[in-house]
Parts: structure tokens; sequence; C-alpha cells
């Protein structure tokens, strides 16, 4: 429910609200798919807009009682009426929408520059730009009214307006899918690079924080990604470098500078009975239920809320990763300690070539999850995935988003260069 704004007294002893001059009137209430009951049901036209019934020389709400001014579902109003005088709309040449207050209602001739207004615009503003709210609306678009003379306007819906008039499904782009994983990887194979987001794989198993809008160009795929400020072209995303090592050199551990790696790898094989096996497709609620209760320690372990909602963020796309590993060509590892999965990681070739500094052949690590109460088994399962793979030069970590404690992980493993 919204902050009540309007005083009760004044509505009830107002005539405008809930009564309509014909009974097709643009402006009846509408009801969101969350709103309908059984109940409500029974009142509604087929576009979820009140069916207005007839009093005296007008038309009024079926929940409008005209003898007491009052609501009969007024607690569940909703939210077209909990919202108004406040309204949303189309600007004149439908390029924006906008947020306003209709001077119809007397309360809002009245106090329209008083600052608890603006307090309360501001209220509203910081509600409807939110994704969740911008994304429903989006998708009832009915709720927002054609351009009226007399509401005045107060601030642009940028969300909003993203979403109805910028929307990329208007300008011919499709949302990306595993049938697409031919033309991307195609394309990404022409550019060779050695950036771990250039590739179907990143794309698609990130969809879910970052929705990715493509189109075909003569260029190849045109892609937008949909972020919480908008579309970004893919082309100007700026992101970290990538951490690149020389795969021999991670999967011998020689030397002073890999002893503590070493010692680690060697206490989790001298210590603990297991299994290092490949993945199969009926490990896989073992691995999620693993990368819950890995995040989890990883919350309580590092504060920075940033990096905790990069790991909330992170569910959806090992989900994606793990339900979908043989189609995106991902070779997956699992160890398992007293047949119970205490690890997993995911990865697979990139293709690169010319254009970067680092010549030769690279497979790009894209997951790895561990239960970290078995000391050394990080550095063990990727030890053995590192020897594994070895028809490949490099190996790619991908970068540290930022963040200290990745930063300092991949370092650990003196890279050869951070690309
Ligand atoms: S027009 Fe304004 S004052 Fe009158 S009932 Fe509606 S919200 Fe209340
Ligand atoms: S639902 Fe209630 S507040 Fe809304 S128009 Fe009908 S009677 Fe008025």
């Amino acid at each position: 429910m919204l902050k009540q704004i309007v005083p009760n007294k004044l509505c009830l002893s107002c005539d405008i609200c809930c009564r309509f001059l014909d009974k097709n009137a643009p402006l009846a209430p509408l009801f969101l798919p969350h709103e309908i009951t059984p109940k409500i049901k029974h009142h509604l036209g087929k576009s979820c807009r009140v069916k207005l019934k007839p009093w005296q020389d007008m038309h009024t709400c079926p929940f409008f009682n005209a003898r007491n001014h009052r609501c009969a579902i007024y607690p569940k109003r909703p939210f077209d009426c909990q919202l108004y005088p406040f309204t949303i709309m189309f600007d004149e040449k439908r390029e924006n929408i906008i947020l306003g207050i209709d001077k119809k209602c007397p309360f809002s001739a009245n106090t329209q520059n008083e600052p608890f207004i603006k307090n309360y615009f501001h209220y509203l503003v910081d509600l409807l730009e939110k994704k969740e709210a911008a994304t429903l609306i989006a998708k009832n678009p009915l709720f927002i009214g054609n351009f009226q003379n007399d509401v005045i306007q107060f601030s642009h819906l940028d969300t909003l307006t993203k979403l109805i008039i910028n929307n990329p499904e208007k300008n011919g782009f499709k949302q990306i899918s595993l049938k697409d994983k031919d033309t991307f990887d195609n394309f990404f194979k022409k550019i060779q690079s050695a950036d771990s987001s250039q590739n179907f794989v990143n794309l698609y198993i990130w969809k879910e924080k970052n929705p990715v809008w493509w189109k075909e160009s003569n260029k190849g795929p045109e892609i937008l990604l949909e972020t919480d400020s908008g579309y970004i072209n893919f082309d100007s995303l700026k992101k970290f470098p990538d951490y690149v090592y020389l795969r021999e050199e991670l999967a011998k551990l020689k030397g002073n500078k890999y002893k503590h790696k070493r010692s680690s790898c060697n206490y989790f094989s001298k210590n603990y009975k297991f299994q290092y096996l490949t993945y199969k497709q009926n490990m896989k609620n073992d691995c999620l239920k693993l990368f819950s209760k890995w995040a989890s320690e990883r919350k309580k372990k590092f504060p920075d809320p940033y990096y905790h909602k990069l790991l909330e963020d992170s569910f959806s796309a090992h989900k994606l990763a793990i339900e979908n590993y043989k189609v995106l060509g991902l070779i997956g590892r699992v160890i398992k300690i007293r047949g119970k999965i205490c690890a997993y990681t995911f990865g697979f070739p990139l293709p690169f070539g010319e254009r970067v500094r680092v010549r030769g052949n690279m497979f790009c690590v894209l997951l790895e999850v561990c239960n970290l109460k078995y000391k050394g088994i990080s550095e063990f399962i990727f030890r053995e995935f590192s020897r594994e793979i070895n028809q490949y030069k490099y190996i790619n970590a991908m970068d540290d988003s930022g963040l200290e404690n990745l930063r300092i992980s991949k370092l650990s493993y003196h890279p050869l260069a951070h690309l």
C-alpha cells in the first residue's frame, strides 16, 4: 500500500473520485493482475478496468457507495486508486513517461507547491523507478495514461520509459536463447578475443541478471545488455581485466612461488578419501546445494555488500551453466568425499589469436565452488583440472569484479598477464 497523502476528511467531502461522466471513461480504475480476486473479477471488463454502473446522471465505480462516499474495498483498493491524484502518463510527444499530479483533485490544486508534496513525489519516483515496479507497470501498459493538459508534470520515469518506449523488442531485438549459440560462436571465433566475456557462455549464464537482447547486423550480432541503469551496447561495456596463467605452471605448481599451493594440495590428497569425477546431470541438485552453502559462508567471511550482491546474482548463473552444460560445451568436474559432492568446477575453450598480446590456445575456468571445511580442496580441484586440460597453453580465470578478496586469490596463482 502507498502512503496515504490526501486527508480522508477531504476525500469524504469531495465528489470527484470514483464517479465518471462517461460509462466508458478511460480513467476508470484499472486492476493489476495480482490485485484481482474472484469477488473483484466479477466487476471488471476485458481490460481489467471496472465496469462502471449508472448513478443519477453519472457513472460510479461498483465499489463506491454514493450515499456515504465510501469505498467498499478501501484497504484493498487497487494501486491505481492509491496513486491518485498522482498519475503516470505519456508526455505530449509520447517520448517519455512522466509522473504528475492531476489538477482536477482539489487537494493538488491547493498544495502543489508545498514541500511535503515534493517529498511525496520523490517517494513515488523512488518506488516507481525500482525495476520490479517498473516491470510490473510495463507489463500492464494500460496503466499509463495518455497526456492530459491538466496534469502538473513532476518527473520523468526513466526506467519505465526505457521499458516501454525504448523497448528493444520494438526495434527488432530479441532475447538470447540457447538456439543462438552457433551464431554467437561463429561471430566470436572471428574476433578471437582472449577476453572471457566475449563468448556466448558468459552472456547466456548471466542473462537473469543482465538480460541479453540481440539482432543480426552486417557486422555480426548487435548486442544490448539490460542493466539497472538502462540498455548498454555490449561493445561499449567496460569490464575488469582477466587473469591469465600458463596452464603448465598451475598443473605442476613448481618452485618457491607455489610452495603454499603445493602444500595445500598435498594436505588435501593425504587427509581425505575423495573421488575426482566427471560431472553428470544427476549431480545438479547437489552442486546447487553446495553453491548455497558456499555462498552463505563467503557472505559471513566477507562483509562487502557488493560481494554479497554478486554472490546472490551468481546463483542463477551457476544454475543456468550447470543445467545446460552440454549445450554450452562446458567441461565439468566434481570432488566427492564419502559419496557427497564437496567441490565442482566448470570451464570451456576460449577462441583467441592474433589480435591479443598472449598467443596460443586458452581455456576459461568459469566456475569453481568448494566446501571449504576440507582444507586444500580449492587448490586441489584447480590443479587437477589444470592437469587434465593439457591441450591448452593458457588458463583464463576471468576477472575479479573489482573485489579485493578475488584479486588476492587470483594474484596468488601468479598470473602471466592481466588482460
Ligand atoms: S479528487 Fe482528490 S480529494 Fe477528491 S476524492 Fe479524489 S483524491 Fe480525494
Ligand atoms: S476502487 Fe474504491 S477508491 Fe477506487 S474508484 Fe472504486 S470506489 Fe473509488
